[in-house]
Protein backbone atom coordinates (compact mmCIF):
# COMPACT_ATOMS: atom_id res chain seq x y z
CA UNK A 1 0.00 0.00 0.00
CA UNK A 2 1.59 3.21 -1.10
CA UNK A 3 0.56 6.68 1.15
CA UNK A 4 1.80 10.19 0.89
CA UNK A 5 4.31 11.03 3.52
CA UNK A 6 4.74 14.67 4.58
CA UNK A 7 8.36 13.94 6.27
CA UNK A 8 9.48 12.12 2.50
CA UNK A 9 7.36 15.11 0.71
CA UNK A 10 6.25 12.20 -1.36
CA UNK A 11 4.80 8.66 -2.54
CA UNK A 12 6.24 6.51 -0.33
CA UNK A 13 5.96 2.27 -0.03
CA UNK A 14 4.73 1.41 3.84
CA UNK A 15 5.45 -1.20 6.09
CA UNK A 16 3.60 -2.85 9.24
CA UNK A 17 5.27 -2.62 12.94
CA UNK A 18 4.49 -4.00 15.75
CA UNK A 19 5.55 -2.12 18.68
CA UNK A 20 4.42 -1.74 22.67
CA UNK A 21 2.06 1.12 23.29
CA UNK A 22 0.03 2.09 25.96
CA UNK A 23 -3.89 2.68 25.47
CA UNK A 24 -6.26 3.80 28.29
CA UNK A 25 -9.27 1.66 28.99
CA UNK A 26 -12.05 2.67 31.28
CA UNK A 27 -9.24 5.12 32.65
CA UNK A 28 -6.91 2.47 33.41
CA UNK A 29 -3.58 2.54 31.29
CA UNK A 30 -3.19 -1.17 29.47
CA UNK A 31 -0.19 -1.90 27.56
CA UNK A 32 -0.60 -4.07 23.97
CA UNK A 33 1.76 -4.98 21.18
CA UNK A 34 0.16 -2.35 18.67
CA UNK A 35 0.34 -2.94 14.86
CA UNK A 36 1.59 0.19 13.05
CA UNK A 37 1.88 0.99 10.00
CA UNK A 38 5.29 3.66 9.13
CA UNK A 39 6.77 5.42 6.32
CA UNK A 40 9.48 2.52 5.13
CA UNK A 41 11.82 5.11 4.05
CA UNK A 42 11.37 7.90 7.32
CA UNK A 43 9.37 5.68 9.94
CA UNK A 44 6.97 8.08 10.13
CA UNK A 45 3.66 6.67 11.84
CA UNK A 46 0.36 6.53 9.21
CA UNK A 47 -2.58 6.47 10.79
CA UNK A 48 -4.83 3.39 9.62
CA UNK A 49 -7.94 2.75 11.03
CA UNK A 50 -8.18 -0.74 10.69
CA UNK A 51 -4.89 -1.18 12.60
CA UNK A 52 -5.90 1.23 14.96
CA UNK A 53 -9.45 -0.48 15.59
CA UNK A 54 -7.79 -3.97 15.49
CA UNK A 55 -5.24 -2.71 18.37
CA UNK A 56 -8.49 -1.34 19.99
CA UNK A 57 -9.93 -4.88 20.61
CA UNK A 58 -6.56 -6.44 22.19
CA UNK A 59 -6.15 -3.31 24.57
CA UNK A 60 -9.71 -4.26 25.54
CA UNK A 61 -9.78 -7.81 25.38
CA UNK A 62 -6.53 -7.33 28.02
CA UNK A 63 -8.27 -5.18 30.18
CA UNK A 64 -11.21 -8.39 30.07
CA UNK A 65 -8.70 -10.71 31.07
CA UNK A 66 -6.79 -8.56 33.74
CA UNK A 67 -10.56 -7.86 35.13
CA UNK A 68 -12.16 -11.66 34.85
CA UNK A 69 -15.09 -9.66 32.57
CA UNK A 70 -16.43 -11.92 29.51
CA UNK A 71 -15.72 -11.69 25.65
CA UNK A 72 -18.16 -10.29 23.69
CA UNK A 73 -18.66 -13.65 22.07
CA UNK A 74 -18.92 -14.97 25.28
CA UNK A 75 -21.89 -12.82 26.32
CA UNK A 76 -23.47 -13.41 22.99
CA UNK A 77 -23.09 -17.46 23.63
CA UNK A 78 -24.78 -17.12 27.12
CA UNK A 79 -27.80 -15.31 25.24
CA UNK A 80 -27.96 -17.94 22.21
CA UNK A 81 -27.71 -20.86 24.55
CA UNK A 82 -30.94 -19.30 25.80
CA UNK A 83 -32.37 -18.31 22.40
CA UNK A 84 -33.02 -14.99 23.34
CA UNK A 85 -32.80 -12.08 21.24
CA UNK A 86 -30.57 -9.33 22.39
CA UNK A 87 -33.52 -7.31 23.68
CA UNK A 88 -35.38 -9.65 24.90
CA UNK A 89 -31.94 -10.81 26.87
CA UNK A 90 -31.72 -7.16 27.95
CA UNK A 91 -35.70 -7.34 29.12
CA UNK A 92 -35.10 -10.35 31.03
CA UNK A 93 -31.87 -8.44 33.15
CA UNK A 94 -34.07 -5.26 34.01
CA UNK A 95 -31.23 -3.53 31.69
CA UNK A 96 -31.56 -0.67 28.94
CA UNK A 97 -32.65 -2.17 25.71
CA UNK A 98 -28.98 -1.84 23.75
CA UNK A 99 -27.29 -2.59 26.46
CA UNK A 100 -26.26 -6.40 25.31
CA UNK A 101 -25.83 -5.04 21.68
CA UNK A 102 -23.55 -2.89 22.70
CA UNK A 103 -21.39 -6.01 25.14
CA UNK A 104 -21.42 -7.74 22.56
CA UNK A 105 -19.87 -5.58 19.60
CA UNK A 106 -17.02 -4.82 22.35
CA UNK A 107 -18.10 -1.99 25.01
CA UNK A 108 -16.86 -2.79 28.27
CA UNK A 109 -19.32 -4.42 30.87
CA UNK A 110 -19.61 -3.20 34.13
CA UNK A 111 -18.68 -5.44 37.34
CA UNK A 112 -21.95 -6.40 38.40
CA UNK A 113 -23.27 -6.67 34.85
CA UNK A 114 -20.52 -9.16 34.47
CA UNK A 115 -21.41 -11.02 37.77
CA UNK A 116 -25.28 -11.36 36.68
CA UNK A 117 -24.38 -13.22 33.25
CA UNK A 118 -21.72 -15.53 34.70
CA UNK A 119 -24.16 -16.80 37.38
CA UNK A 120 -26.78 -16.57 34.40
CA UNK A 121 -24.55 -18.88 32.52
CA UNK A 122 -25.19 -21.88 34.06
CA UNK A 123 -28.59 -23.12 33.20
CA UNK A 124 -29.71 -23.57 36.72
CA UNK A 125 -29.35 -20.52 38.03
CA UNK A 126 -31.47 -19.20 35.07
CA UNK A 127 -34.05 -21.41 36.75
CA UNK A 128 -33.77 -19.90 39.97
CA UNK A 129 -33.60 -16.40 38.59
CA UNK A 130 -36.39 -16.81 36.97
CA UNK A 131 -38.69 -18.36 40.13
CA UNK A 132 -37.19 -15.68 42.45
CA UNK A 133 -37.34 -12.32 39.98
CA UNK A 134 -40.17 -10.15 38.65
CA UNK A 135 -39.63 -10.78 35.06
CA UNK A 136 -40.62 -8.30 32.62
CA UNK A 137 -41.07 -10.91 29.86
CA UNK A 138 -44.74 -11.79 29.13
CA UNK A 139 -45.88 -15.09 29.51
CA UNK A 140 -45.28 -16.95 26.59
CA UNK A 141 -41.73 -16.05 26.42
CA UNK A 142 -41.74 -17.17 30.10
CA UNK A 143 -42.57 -20.28 29.22
CA UNK A 144 -40.46 -20.92 26.06
CA UNK A 145 -37.44 -20.07 28.15
CA UNK A 146 -38.29 -22.52 31.01
CA UNK A 147 -38.18 -25.16 28.19
CA UNK A 148 -34.91 -24.31 26.77
CA UNK A 149 -33.48 -24.40 30.54
CA UNK A 150 -34.95 -27.72 31.44
CA UNK A 151 -33.48 -29.10 28.16
CA UNK A 152 -30.40 -27.57 28.51
CA UNK A 153 -30.15 -28.98 32.11
CA UNK A 154 -31.41 -32.48 31.09
CA UNK A 155 -28.50 -31.98 28.36
CA UNK A 156 -26.04 -31.71 30.97
CA UNK A 157 -27.25 -34.37 33.32
CA UNK A 158 -26.53 -36.96 30.40
CA UNK A 159 -23.58 -35.47 29.52
CA UNK A 160 -22.60 -36.04 33.18
CA UNK A 161 -24.00 -39.75 33.35
CA UNK A 162 -21.88 -40.46 30.25
CA UNK A 163 -18.43 -39.01 31.65
CA UNK A 164 -19.12 -41.27 34.51
CA UNK A 165 -19.93 -44.38 32.39
CA UNK A 166 -17.18 -43.93 29.96
CA UNK A 167 -14.52 -44.08 33.06
CA UNK A 168 -15.51 -48.01 33.61
CA UNK A 169 -14.61 -48.82 30.06
CA UNK A 170 -11.75 -48.79 27.96
CA UNK A 171 -12.24 -47.61 24.45
CA UNK A 172 -9.43 -49.11 22.82
CA UNK A 173 -10.47 -51.75 20.58
CA UNK A 174 -9.18 -55.22 21.51
CA UNK A 175 -9.50 -58.84 21.92
CA UNK A 176 -11.04 -58.54 24.73
CA UNK A 177 -13.93 -56.10 23.63
CA UNK A 178 -14.35 -57.89 20.39
CA UNK A 179 -12.19 -54.71 18.85
CA UNK A 180 -15.26 -51.97 19.40
CA UNK A 181 -14.48 -49.65 21.87
CA UNK A 182 -17.83 -50.11 24.65
CA UNK A 183 -20.94 -48.61 22.89
CA UNK A 184 -23.75 -47.87 25.51
CA UNK A 185 -26.45 -46.84 23.21
CA UNK A 186 -25.55 -50.28 21.00
CA UNK A 187 -25.57 -52.20 24.34
CA UNK A 188 -29.24 -50.54 25.50
CA UNK A 189 -29.99 -51.30 21.97
CA UNK A 190 -29.40 -55.20 22.24
CA UNK A 191 -30.97 -55.14 25.96
CA UNK A 192 -34.48 -53.26 25.00
CA UNK A 193 -34.64 -55.74 22.01
CA UNK A 194 -34.24 -58.95 23.94
CA UNK A 195 -36.87 -57.40 26.62
CA UNK A 196 -39.71 -56.52 24.16
CA UNK A 197 -39.56 -60.13 22.26
CA UNK A 198 -40.02 -61.80 25.41
CA UNK A 199 -42.72 -61.99 27.58
CA UNK A 200 -41.02 -62.07 30.78
CA UNK A 201 -36.91 -61.89 30.42
CA UNK A 202 -34.74 -62.61 33.76
CA UNK A 203 -31.20 -60.63 34.25
CA UNK A 204 -29.56 -64.18 34.39
CA UNK A 205 -30.81 -64.92 30.90
CA UNK A 206 -30.40 -61.58 29.34
CA UNK A 207 -26.38 -61.59 30.60
CA UNK A 208 -26.37 -64.79 28.58
CA UNK A 209 -28.14 -63.75 25.31
CA UNK A 210 -26.20 -60.47 24.92
CA UNK A 211 -22.95 -62.71 25.54
CA UNK A 212 -24.26 -65.11 22.80
CA UNK A 213 -24.80 -62.19 20.36
CA UNK A 214 -21.61 -60.78 20.58
CA UNK A 215 -19.73 -63.74 20.52
CA UNK A 216 -21.90 -64.65 17.42
CA UNK A 217 -21.42 -61.78 15.53
CA UNK A 218 -17.60 -61.56 16.38
CA UNK A 219 -17.70 -65.17 15.38
CA UNK A 220 -18.88 -64.01 12.06
CA UNK A 221 -18.14 -60.80 11.74
CA UNK A 222 -14.63 -60.25 13.66
CA UNK A 223 -16.14 -57.36 15.53
CA UNK A 224 -18.56 -57.61 18.56
CA UNK A 225 -22.02 -55.51 18.33
CA UNK A 226 -21.69 -53.58 21.72
CA UNK A 227 -17.75 -53.61 22.72
CA UNK A 228 -18.77 -55.15 26.26
CA UNK A 229 -16.35 -57.71 28.03
CA UNK A 230 -17.51 -60.48 29.50
CA UNK A 231 -15.99 -62.09 32.69
CA UNK A 232 -16.46 -65.30 33.91
CA UNK A 233 -19.11 -65.88 36.89
CA UNK A 234 -20.01 -68.41 38.66
CA UNK A 235 -23.80 -68.81 36.76
CA UNK A 236 -21.86 -68.38 33.15
CA UNK A 237 -20.45 -64.98 31.37
CA UNK A 238 -21.80 -61.86 32.87
CA UNK A 239 -20.96 -58.22 30.99
CA UNK A 240 -18.53 -56.05 32.85
CA UNK A 241 -19.89 -53.66 35.12
CA UNK A 242 -23.02 -54.77 34.48
CA UNK A 243 -24.72 -53.83 37.38
CA UNK A 244 -23.68 -49.96 36.99
CA UNK A 245 -25.09 -50.24 33.62
CA UNK A 246 -28.31 -51.46 34.58
CA UNK A 247 -28.29 -48.58 37.10
CA UNK A 248 -27.11 -46.24 34.53
CA UNK A 249 -30.07 -47.14 32.14
CA UNK A 250 -32.45 -47.16 34.70
CA UNK A 251 -31.15 -43.51 35.54
CA UNK A 252 -32.01 -42.73 31.81
CA UNK A 253 -35.07 -44.71 31.53
CA UNK A 254 -34.36 -46.95 29.19
CA UNK A 255 -35.36 -50.05 31.19
CA UNK A 256 -35.15 -51.41 35.15
CA UNK A 257 -35.08 -54.29 36.92
CA UNK A 258 -37.93 -55.67 38.84
CA UNK A 259 -37.63 -58.19 42.08
CA UNK A 260 -40.37 -60.56 42.46
CA UNK A 261 -39.82 -63.57 44.96
CA UNK A 262 -41.34 -66.69 43.93
CA UNK A 263 -40.84 -69.12 46.81
CA UNK A 264 -38.42 -67.89 48.46
CA UNK A 265 -36.45 -66.77 45.31
CA UNK A 266 -35.73 -63.60 44.07
CA UNK A 267 -36.37 -63.30 40.71
CA UNK A 268 -35.11 -60.02 38.68
CA UNK A 269 -37.71 -59.11 35.47
CA UNK A 270 -35.63 -56.78 33.04
CA UNK A 271 -38.47 -54.11 32.08
CA UNK A 272 -37.95 -52.51 29.32
CA UNK A 273 -39.22 -48.18 29.46
CA UNK A 274 -38.83 -47.12 26.49
CA UNK A 275 -38.86 -48.50 22.26
CA UNK A 276 -35.66 -49.95 20.66
CA UNK A 277 -34.65 -47.16 19.08
CA UNK A 278 -34.20 -46.98 15.42
CA UNK A 279 -30.88 -46.82 13.74
CA UNK A 280 -28.64 -47.84 16.46
CA UNK A 281 -28.21 -51.35 15.89
CA UNK A 282 -27.52 -52.68 11.75
CA UNK A 283 -29.80 -55.17 10.04
CA UNK A 284 -26.78 -57.89 10.46
CA UNK A 285 -26.56 -57.08 14.13
CA UNK A 286 -30.11 -57.39 14.03
CA UNK A 287 -30.55 -60.56 12.51
CA UNK A 288 -28.25 -62.20 14.94
CA UNK A 289 -30.16 -60.64 17.87
CA UNK A 290 -33.16 -62.33 16.47
CA UNK A 291 -31.33 -65.43 15.80
CA UNK A 292 -29.98 -65.65 19.17
CA UNK A 293 -33.02 -64.66 20.44
CA UNK A 294 -34.99 -68.05 18.49
CA UNK A 295 -32.05 -70.10 19.50
CA UNK A 296 -33.15 -69.35 23.22
CA UNK A 297 -36.62 -68.85 23.56
CA UNK A 298 -37.53 -72.09 24.92
CA UNK A 299 -34.69 -71.86 27.58
CA UNK A 300 -35.19 -71.01 31.18
CA UNK A 301 -32.55 -69.10 33.28
CA UNK A 302 -30.82 -72.26 34.48
CA UNK A 303 -31.18 -73.80 30.90
CA UNK A 304 -29.12 -71.37 29.60
CA UNK A 305 -26.72 -71.19 32.53
CA UNK A 306 -26.03 -74.66 31.66
CA UNK A 307 -25.60 -74.33 27.85
CA UNK A 308 -23.40 -71.41 28.38
CA UNK A 309 -20.86 -73.71 30.71
CA UNK A 310 -20.09 -76.01 27.85
CA UNK A 311 -18.78 -73.27 26.07
CA UNK A 312 -14.78 -73.01 25.97
CA UNK A 313 -14.56 -69.65 26.56
CA UNK A 314 -15.99 -70.64 30.07
CA UNK A 315 -13.95 -73.56 30.71
CA UNK A 316 -10.63 -72.36 29.88
CA UNK A 317 -11.21 -69.19 32.24
CA UNK A 318 -11.49 -69.35 36.26
CA UNK A 319 -13.46 -66.92 37.75
CA UNK A 320 -13.08 -63.24 37.54
CA UNK A 321 -11.51 -63.31 34.51
CA UNK A 322 -12.52 -61.62 31.30
CA UNK A 323 -13.46 -63.86 28.35
CA UNK A 324 -11.74 -63.22 25.09
CA UNK A 325 -13.44 -62.83 22.14
CA UNK A 326 -10.66 -65.22 20.60
CA UNK A 327 -13.04 -68.39 22.34
CA UNK A 328 -15.69 -67.27 19.80
CA UNK A 329 -14.70 -69.33 16.68
CA UNK A 330 -15.48 -71.90 19.32
CA UNK A 331 -19.19 -71.56 19.79
CA UNK A 332 -21.58 -73.68 17.51
CA UNK A 333 -25.34 -72.82 18.54
CA UNK A 334 -27.06 -76.30 16.75
ZN1 LIG B 1 8.64 9.18 5.07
Amino acid sequence: MKRYCEECDREVETKVITRRESYKVCGEVIEVDAQILICAECGEDFFCEELDNATLVIAYNEYRRKHKLLLPEEIKKIREQYGLSQRSFAKLLNWGDKTIYRYENGSIQDKAHNSLLLFLRDPENMKTYLVENEISLDARQRVKLLDVVEKLEQDREYRMSRRFLDSFFSKIPCEENGFRAFDYEKFCAMVLFFAHKSGELLKTKLMKLLNYSDMVFYKENGISISGAKYAHLPYGPVPENFDILLGTMAADHIAHIEILYDNGYEKHHVIPDCDIPEGILSEEECAVLERIYEKFAEFGSVDISNYSHRERGYNSTKQGDIISYAYAKDIQLN
